[in-house]
């Protein structure tokens, strides 16, 4: 493996105004881009970021060399409607990996349109204050199901020899039919929320013990795989960003991942804040 390579992460971004809330998933974020320095990495030429909030019906990657923040969602306080991330974007790169997503077959596209939604710039705010690192965002497809999101990682994976950090955003667990606006307190699975439903909690350790075995196959058939996954995620969509990264991170010889769980926590009840890091 080359020593330069950049890990791959998946982290949950909750509830937008969860940045506006001092809370563990918050703290996580803030220290990941230093921790991530810390382990003496290189700092990433470029970060490739895959929402879960960009569907589109084959893969896009956005080629601005300015991406706006864009404010996708609703009724929440005036104060997030103001916030920016003014990162510069990264054409070359984006075009880049709409180019390794064709050679792999894939219907890719680079887009002059989107930008950078809250799935994109909420966690890379936290992480990166300082804005100053070029990024382009990632769509997701989610009528292609999990398997094509690991065959669009496995694809890009030449990136994070390139000096791109590919960071997936979406959620571990996330059924919105179970989100609590009065329960709000973000919580440490230890000790456990006491409000917490055992399916959330199943899903979640099941999740965390699959990163960590580096079972990808096991992920790709999530749904037959998983009975809580149903509950866990009634869509696929905040769910598939992680296939990109842990498709991203499968070793072409053994067929394996090298996983590692960074955070756990819940927020709204019943969103597990679970990120995780693929060497
Ligand atoms: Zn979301």
């Amino acid at each position: 493996m080359n020593s330069d390579r950049l890990p791959s992460l998946f982290v949950s971004h909750g509830p937008p105004d969860f940045i506006l809330e001092d809370g563990p998933a918050r703290m996580f974020l803030e220290s990941l881009g230093q921790e991530l320095t810390g382990r003496e990495l290189p700092r990433p030429e470029a970060i490739l970021c895959v929402s879960a909030h960009w569907d589109t019906g084959t893969p896009q990657t956005v080629a601005l060399e300015q991406p706006e923040t864009i404010h996708d969602y609703y009724g929440f306080p005036e104060e997030l409607y103001a916030l920016q991330y003014p990162a510069p974007g990264a054409p070359v790169m984006a075009h880049e990996a709409a180019g390794l997503l064709q050679a792999s077959g894939f219907e890719a596209t680079a887009v002059m349109d989107w930008g950078l939604d809250h799935g994109a710039w909420i966690p890379l705010m936290l992480m990166y204050p300082d804005a100053d690192i070029p990024v382009a965002q990632l769509s997701i497809q989610p009528e292609r199901g999990m398997q094509h999101h690991i065959n669009v990682g496995r694809a890009l994976a030449p990136l994070r020899d390139q000096g791109v950090l590919i960071i997936a955003s979406g959620g571990a667990v996330h059924n919105l039919r179970y989100f609590s606006r009065t329960d709000t307190t973000p919580s440490l699975t230890s000790p456990p929320a006491t409000s917490l439903p055992d399916w959330a909690q199943r899903f979640d350790d099941w999740l965390a013990d699959i990163v960590e075995r580096g079972d990808v196959e096991a992920l790709g058939g999530y749904r037959q795989q998983q009975p809580d996954a149903v509950m866990a995620h009634p869509r696929d969509e905040h769910l598939l960003p992680l296939g990109v990264v842990m498709g991203a991170a499968v070793d072409d010889e053994t067929g394996e991942t090298t996983g590692r769980v960074l955070h756990r926590s819940w927020t709204g009840g019943t969103l597990s804040m679970a990120a995780y890091a693929f060497d």
